[in-house]
């Protein structure tokens, strides 16, 4: 079960997004896959190019739509599992619709957005989560604005699975995408995926300063939803780890009368000339 393909990735050296493309690599090996059970979706941004780098279907979406053609091909496939994937931008601000309303469906899919809170691909704006007073060509006297609470918002918008990483923890970002694979609905994982390039204030030192793993923290339980909010609004939400987790709510694929009973793609579609005209007609 190898993940890895023969194409060399051009992200700058040292991109935290060479430790996402492995922990993902590893979670699909480590939970028994074979790259024909795996589609990686990506959009558009410098983490969007994973899809490419992954021995399993991938599609190179367009900006901020990884979700819906991730929705689609599991809806289609239910025996693919289903990552989708992009950069904070993608997800928050082209897609932020896409996000809230696949976490409040709850389909069985894991999003990992590599979070470095600048867009990179675009030569460093300033992103959905930068920090206010945050510089770039985009904003010189500062961001005045506030920067979108990714775990915060997931969790107010119904989410059963919320994770937060930092790339250079490859074993516990492994572990986190192993569980979201697993669990039995919508998983978000925000991995903080730094950009060498162009974020010279969000770095691999400042996280080392910042952040607080879940784990320090004594008595920390996941499934207390209040507790997650109040320990991410505590730590102005730089944490990692499992930030919360609900196993009881069914997954959209589950309340879907009929879904169960055999793949779209298993389907005889009867497509035949005569049917497809009349389908065709259907339309005109
Ligand atoms: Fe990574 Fe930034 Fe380089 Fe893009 S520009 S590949 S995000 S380091």
């Amino acid at each position: 079960k190898d993940f890895r393909n023969n194409v060399k990735p051009n992200w700058c050296p040292g991109c935290g997004d060479f430790s996402v493309q492995a922990a993902i690599q590893r979670a699909a090996a480590n939970v028994g896959l074979e790259p024909e059970n795996l589609a990686v979706i990506s959009g558009i941004g410098c983490s969007g190019r994973i899809s490419g780098y992954i021995n399993s279907y991938g599609f190179h979406g367009i900006h901020g739509r990884s979700l819906p053609i991730a929705q689609g091909v599991k809806m289609a496939n239910r025996d693919l599992t289903v990552i989708a994937s992009g950069g904070d931008g993608d997800g928050f601000a082209i897609g932020m619709g896409h996000t809230i309303h696949a976490i409040r469906r709850n389909i069985d899919i894991t999003y990992i957005v590599m979070d470095n809170q600048i867009y990179g691909l675009t030569k460093g704006q300033t992103s959905p989560r930068s920090a206010t007073g945050f510089k770039t060509k985009s904003t010189p006297q500062g961001s005045v604005e506030q920067p979108i609470a990714p775990m915060e918002m997931a969790l107010t918008a119904g989410a059963t699975f919320v994770a937060q990483s930092f790339s250079t923890d490859l074993k516990d970002l492994t572990a986190l995408i192993e569980a979201g694979m697993k669990h039995k609905g919508f998983s978000l994982i925000n991995v903080f995926s730094p950009c060498v390039t162009y974020n010279k204030v969000n770095t691999y030192d400042w996280f080392k300063e910042n952040l607080t793993k879940l784990s320090d923290i004594e008595g920390y339980d996941p499934s207390n939803r209040e507790e997650a909010m109040q320990t991410l609004m505590k730590h102005n939400g730089l944490v990692t780890g499992l930030i919360y987790q609900n196993t009881e709510r069914p997954s959209y694929q589950e309340l879907l009368k009929g879904y169960s009973e055999a793949p779209l793609v298993e389907a005889d579609l009867q497509l035949d000339g005569a049917h497809f005209d009349k389908l065709v007609e259907e339309f005109m």
